[in-house]
């Protein structure tokens, strides 16, 4: 089906009731317009959940804020690729099958239909303290002046918005495993890399070196081509791997020059 003869088109939606319940599939007809995203598709069909059979259905239910791939909410697994539905054009989707398919992702618990619990991304940024530590929230001024080379740096990263897909994406995250996952670990190098955030860098560097933090990457480099934000994520593993060894080696020589001091003299 080209999306120029299109005057209807099917979507299959694979719905889930509750957290613990079976997922089925519901198929929808939709009416075609020019540059229909995801979001809009799904609001259409919730506006009238009938399935392709008549059956008269409940509206299903997804996550979806900003409308303009900056809040990160509305990630989906589309046609078999995660990605955001604000994002993904109806007109590209028909291109790749003729019936669109809308799943979950699968790396985080369900908690209706499409709406998933992204709360381990935000558990993860907490392990990483990825965040400047303030001690007022009174005026203090201005804040420490940043480089054109640090900006260079950080921006990149500072454009995360916590989708979730980068997770979705990667072979390291999966039942098995408590790896923090790429998202995380950019994040602390992105709070590392500020002026102010530096003097806090060792306790971001330290949760890093636990079990689940960078050590449990595998490099399979999914993350980097499916972040939808283009934050630089391999090039951040690096940075936090290098950091945490010269972190490591640090720690050992400061630790053997206090135990040399601390011997008695003859
Ligand atoms: S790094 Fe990219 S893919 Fe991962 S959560 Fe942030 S924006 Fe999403």
């Amino acid at each position: 089906m080209t999306p120029d003869s299109a005057k209807r088109f099917r979507v299959r939606i694979q719905r889930q009731d509750r957290r613990d319940s079976r997922p089925y599939s519901e198929e929808f007809e939709v009416a075609y317009e020019p540059n229909l995203n995801m979001t809009s598709v799904l609001q259409k069909i919730a506006a009238n959940p009938v399935t392709v059979e008549g059956k008269k259905t409940s509206a299903p239910v997804w996550e979806a804020a900003c409308l303009e791939e900056v809040c990160g909410s509305c990630s989906f697994v589309i046609n078999g690729r995660a990605r955001q539905g604000c994002t993904a054009l109806v007109d590209q989707l028909l291109k790749e099958a003729p019936v669109i398919d809308l799943k979950p992702m699968t790396k985080y618990p369900v908690i209706r239909d499409l709406f998933v619990d992204r709360s381990r991304l935000f558990e993860a940024l907490k392990k990483v303290k990825a965040w400047i530590p303030v001690d007022t929230y009174g005026d203090v001024g201005e804040g420490p002046p940043i480089s054109p080379e640090t900006h260079d740096v950080r921006y990149p990263i500072s454009r995360c918005m916590t989708c979730g897909i980068c997770l979705e994406v990667c072979p390291q995250v999966n039942e098995s495993s408590n790896f923090i996952g790429p998202q995380a670990i950019a994040q602390a190098v992105l709070f590392n890399e500020h002026p102010t955030g530096k003097m806090t860098s060792s306790e971001r560097l330290e949760a890093l070196m636990l079990p689940g933090g960078v050590s449990d990457c595998g490099n399979a480099q999914n993350c980097v081509k499916a972040c939808p934000k283009g934050v630089p994520l391999t090039w951040a593993i690096g940075k936090a791997g290098r950091d945490i060894t010269l972190h490591a080696i640090k720690k050992w020589f400061v630790g053997t020059e206090k135990k040399k001091a601390a011997e008695p003299t003859s």
